[in-house]
């Protein structure tokens, strides 16, 4: 299942990051993610629960922020917002885009005690 191995990365970063950050309980995780991810927010909570339970992270909020994708267009020589892989350049209409963003995950904030 696509959302358990995501919650599983999302676990090991915070597990370094308190390695070398010194916290012991996470509050609250902000989780960015780009819209080309695919990934379910429903089934994202549900496993997350389910993965940190026992961990540094269990109980924590986790608040899911959908980032819009982009891609590089060269007529325009500028990354542009696309809503789907293979769009065309919204400015130009240039298609071939290749992809900068939208399908990976990031932890932006991390609230810890
Ligand atoms: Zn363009």
């Amino acid at each position: 299942m696509h959302e358990m191995s995501l919650c599983e990365s999302v676990l090991r970063l915070i597990e370094d990051s308190a390695e070398s950050n010194h916290f012991s309980k996470v509050k609250t995780v902000w989780l960015e993610i780009g819209s080309l991810a695919a990934v379910e927010p429903e089934a994202m909570r549900f496993n997350f629960d389910l993965i940190m339970k026992g961990t540094l992270v269990e109980g924590a909020k986790l608040e899911l922020i959908e980032v819009p994708a982009t891609a590089w267009c060269t007529a325009c020589e500028k990354d542009v917002e696309i809503s789907q892989r293979y769009d065309g350049c919204p400015c130009c209409g240039e298609t071939g885009l290749t992809l900068s963003s939208g399908d990976e995950m990031r932890i932006r904030e991390l609230e810890v005690v």
